[in-house]
């Protein structure tokens, strides 16, 4: 890898303050067992976390810490306890203490962002006495607006005041290790929304659901698919054939075994008996997508939809997370997102579900908003910036 193409972690960066206080950490407890590296491609290219820490110390190492995924199977898999990817997440925080973005090729993903929280994207519609509201994050609506649409109305029948936000949770500059600028933008947001009396998130995605737990104080966030098992909707049973099903589970939610099992629920009583993967809940690996890996490092980030492939093998593979539905389709994976699982059944199991592709994920962005202001006409709602 150029130096020009992604500014490496090398001596020339100071280690200071929580990263080197974790670099310690890290030599001291790692026991280079080696069982997070038999797991990781990126591992294997700059051996055991304690070893990178040791090196790191030094001032003699050139590690990359954007090409971790910073999907933590590390840390689910260590005995000792500790947790390299939140160290890698710090390394790249030091990097941009400086600022400046290590490649160019992060441009797209944050122009994508910037997009979701833009005045043409961005809508918040909050009907009076809504204390709860639906945040379906960027791909879900962009990729699959009518299911996006109809997951709503479906939740809305069992919280009648639920409100409907358009905006963008600012992951990818999180992971990107911009802190600052992520905090400004999200605290905002999350201040926003407790002013307005809003006090329960609902997400559709992931990487929203990460982020408002970790920074969303004063609010609670579950998934819509831990609400949809919950509440008596209608489930079409599917009636065609179908074989073997299996899920992924996104690596953001590895923790949440109560996600994963309200997923595995909703299959159930759809008729669809699952076989489990080798990684899956607490192991599950990332899609390819994780901490922007393939913008700049698509061969590493490839290497996880491989794995996923082999273990896939002919099974169709339901997850419940739009990015990651796009990354195993682009490794080659049959993949139905379990919204459209739910909404239309027979489309998604016969690969006839309607995903869309950019630019048109755009154009189906402003048409959600349209059919929601016009749906909320008598709604309060609120730009969020001006
Ligand atoms: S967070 Fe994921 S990609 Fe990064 S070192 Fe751990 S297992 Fe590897
Ligand atoms: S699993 Fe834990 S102890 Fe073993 S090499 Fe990895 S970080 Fe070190």
């Amino acid at each position: 890898m150029k130096k020009s193409e992604t500014s490496l972690f090398c001596a020339d960066t100071k280690m200071k303050g929580a990263v080197y206080h974790q670099a310690e950490i890290l030599h001291q407890k790692c026991t280079r067992c080696q069982a997070c590296v038999s797991q990781c491609a990126f591992l294997q290219k700059y051996g055991a976390p304690g070893d990178i820490a040791a090196s790191l110390l030094a001032g003699d190492s050139t590690i990359d810490p954007f090409a971790c995924s910073l999907c933590n199977l590390c840390t689910a898999v260590c005995p000792a306890q500790i947790a390299p990817g939140a160290f890698f997440l710090e390394m790249r925080r030091q990097v941009m203490t400086r600022d400046k973005l290590p490649s160019k090729r992060y441009n797209p993903i944050l122009k994508y962002e910037r997009r979701g929280s833009s005045r043409l994207f961005s809508w918040y519609g909050l009907p009076t006495g809504c204390d709860t509201v639906f945040f379906p994050g960027c791909t879900l609506p962009g990729t699959r607006p009518e299911t996006t649409w109809s997951i709503y109305q479906q939740l809305k029948k069992d919280i009648p005041h639920l409100g409907m936000v358009l905006d963008c949770c600012h992951k990818p500059s999180h992971d990107l290790g911009r802190q600052h600028y992520f905090l400004t933008w999200f605290e905002d947001m999350r201040d926003w929304l407790i002013r307005q009396g809003v006090r329960h998130i609902i997400v559709a995605c992931p990487n929203c659901y990460k982020i408002f737990q970790g920074y969303g104080q004063g609010l609670t966030v579950r998934t819509a698919w831990e609400v949809l098992a919950e509440i008596k909707i209608e489930f079409t049973y599917p009636t065609v054939p179908h074989g073997r099903i299996t899920v992924h589970d996104p690596c953001p939610l590895r923790d949440h075994q109560d996600v994963q099992q309200a997923v595995r629920t909703i299959l159930l009583r759809l008729g669809l008996k699952v076989r489990e993967m080798r990684h899956s809940g607490k192991n599950t690996i990332c899609c390819g997508e994780g901490g922007s890996v393939d913008c700049v490092n698509p061969d590493m980030a490839g290497k996880w939809g491989a794995i996923r492939k082999l273990e896939a093998g002919r099974d169709l593979v339901i997850t419940y997370c739009a990015g990651c539905a796009g990354f195993l389709a682009k490794a080659g994976i049959k993949v139905v997102h379990l919204g459209d699982l739910l909404v239309n059944p027979e489309k998604a199991l016969t690969g006839k579900a309607s995903v869309a592709k950019t630019p048109r994920t755009y154009l189906n962005r402003i048409s959600l908003k349209r059919r929601l202001q016009k749906a909320m006409k008598t709604y309060h709602e609120k730009f969020r910036h001006g």
